[in-house]
């Protein structure tokens, strides 16, 4: 049976590189996935996903799929869309009706939560909907499971802001919540 499966982790949990290991997967099975990801992460111009240990392949973007699916055009044997917390509420309607009517599997990956943890309005949608939820591990400098995002400025962890900041990756560190709590960003502190 078809399922909506929402796969989330905090940063640098490897999401990217799992969801071209499941593309993969696919295409050793001779099978056609899709593989996707939502224009709001596409500000660089590249139709491209990339994971830090040098995995990478070309994807299409979530509102194009949208606008151009055609039923009995497709030939699809799976979704997987990667920064699927940049997903709108009505995009995961929307791959949620694809799994029912269409017996196709979609696979998200994303955030569960930002810098301040709060939910993303858009995970919590997937949370709400998705068939199978299950989370991709990381730890903590501490070697506990690191459920946190914690934004870093000048070595110290910031509270407030916006959700989204330029400047990239570099700016957070995935935390437990006793170090995400205490502020406490690496042993050396
Ligand atoms: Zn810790």
């Amino acid at each position: 049976m078809a399922k909506l499966y929402y796969r989330y982790g905090a940063m640098w949990s490897s999401k990217t590189a799992n969801t071209l290991m499941v593309r993969y997967n696919y295409l050793e099975k001779w099978q056609n996935p899709v593989l996707l990801k939502p224009k709001a992460e596409t500000r660089d111009g590249k139709m491209i996903l990339r994971s830090r240990i040098g995995l990478e392949a070309e994807c299409g973007i979530v509102e194009d799929f949208i606008r151009d699916f055609r039923w009995e055009n497709s030939n699809i044997d799976a979704i997987i869309i990667d920064e699927a917390n940049f997903l709108t509420r009505e995009q995961v309607d929307f791959f949620a009706h694809i799994v029912d009517t269409y017996k196709i599997p979609v696979l998200c990956y994303g955030l569960k939560w930002d810098f301040k943890s709060e939910l993303f309005e858009w995970s919590k949608r997937l949370f709400e909907l998705a068939d199978v939820i299950e989370e991709i591990p990381t730890v903590c400098w501490c070697g506990k499971r690191a459920h946190f995002n914690a934004r870093i400025q000048d070595g110290k962890i910031v509270r407030d802001g916006e959700q989204f900041q330029l400047g990239g990756n570099e700016s957070y560190v995935s935390l437990c919540r006793r170090h995400y709590l205490s502020g406490d960003i690496s042993s050396s502190l």
